[in-house]
């Protein structure tokens, strides 16, 4: 076996990424965040569904593990994955990046004609490769795989994602699938096309519907969390959401002035009734209701659009700096397949 040479720890963005390698048909990218406890179950059937699959998949692929910062034993027991194991390649961030930058950074050093990426906590079955493999080999750029049903989660986070498609997908230029995770495969071009995006807020739900080629949706069973817990509360997924919304429409910038307009037209009306009775009924001193009424509607309209306006200005800004999206701690590719330019 040649021994690789390990390239230097770097700061790379996507476009400082791996070239892919003809030799590794297969890259499979997982996240990982404080996933000690999940890690060695989903190794061992993730590895298990791999080695069944038929050539050249079955030999010649890579697992992806990109250590999001983890601050648990996440990152030495990757490492020990990759001592036992010649198909895990390992990259750590010096810092939580968060899991859309993770996935980035996964496609960016996945060297795979085909990309899987998958979660960490073996909620997407690892035996559907097998089954997401046909598909592209049928001529899919991009195999989604929506869950065949949400029961398993509270009534409210249901009906909030639910909300959520419904909204972005009326918002958004390109249909945005409902119910479609993290649980995907991507052809070369996929990847490489989604590599030369430039932007640093990565709705990657969203980046990955707007790719286009020819994309084709499974079904999956979601399963349970094997181990350890969620990573997102409401919180989290309210800014996802915020996120998603203005990377994907200026819609909401446009009901801003709507509404002004909306507003201006009411309270033209309003003027032009409250004159009419003043000069029907005289002018005794009231309207102190209506006036407040008022002051607090267009009050309450006025910040609501410059808060619309900063959520926009503010990602300008973010975009403007052109920082790197990530910073590698380091990169170390499995032996199982080439590096490149060797
Ligand atoms: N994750 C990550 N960085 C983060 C949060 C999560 O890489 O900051 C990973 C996590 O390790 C897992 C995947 O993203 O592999 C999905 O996270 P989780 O299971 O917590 O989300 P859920 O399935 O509940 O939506
Ligand atoms: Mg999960």
């Amino acid at each position: 076996m040649i021994e690789p040479v390990v390239p230097a720890a770097s700061a790379t963005a996507p476009s400082g990424a791996t070239q892919p390698c003809g030799a590794c048909a297969l890259s499979v990218v997982v996240p990982v965040f404080n996933e000690e406890q999940a890690l060695p179950l989903m190794h061992q059937r993730l590895l298990a569904a791999l080695r069944a699959l038929p050539a050249p998949f079955g030999e010649r692929f890579e697992i992806v593990y990109v250590d999001d910062g983890s601050r648990d034993g996440s990152a030495a027991l990757i490492a020990a994955l990759q001592r036992g194991c010649r198909w895990v390649s390992r990259l750590h961030f010096s810092r939580n990046f968060g899991k859309e930058v993770a996935l980035t950074a996964g496609l960016a050093h996945a060297r795979g004609q085909v990309v899987i990426v998958m979660d960490a906590d073996l909620q997407h079955p690892p035996e559907s490769i097998a089954e997401m493999l046909h598909a592209y080999e049928a001529g899919a750029d991009v195999v989604n795989m929506r869950r065949r049903s949400r029961a398993d989660e509270t009534w409210l986070k249901r009906r909030a994602a639910g909300g959520f498609y419904r909204l972005i997908n009326r918002l958004s230029d390109v249909p945005i699938p409902a119910d479609v995770g993290d649980f995907r495969l991507l052809s070369r071009r996929a990847v490489d096309t989604l590599n030369q995006m430039p932007e640093r807020n990565r709705f990657m739900k969203g980046l990955f519907a707007w790719i286009g080629f020819r994309q084709v949706t499974l079904e999956y069973d979601c399963a349970e969390r094997v181990a350890g817990e969620t990573k997102w509360h409401f919180r989290q997924l309210w800014r996802f959401a915020i996120e998603g919304i203005t990377a994907f429409s200026v819609a909401p910038l446009r009901l801003a002035s709507k509404l002004g307009m909306i507003s201006a037209v009411l309270a033209f009306a309003a003027g032009a009734y409250f004159i009419a009775r003043t000069l029907v009924f005289g002018d005794p001193v009231q309207g102190f209701p209506t006036l407040i009424v008022a002051m607090l509607m267009l009050g309450g309209l006025q910040l609501m659009a410059i808060g619309l306006l900063g959520e926009y200005l503010g990602r300008l800004s973010v975009e403007s700096k052109a920082r790197p999206l990530f910073i590698i701690d380091t990169y170390e590719p499995a032996h199982a397949v080439q590096v490149p330019g060797r």
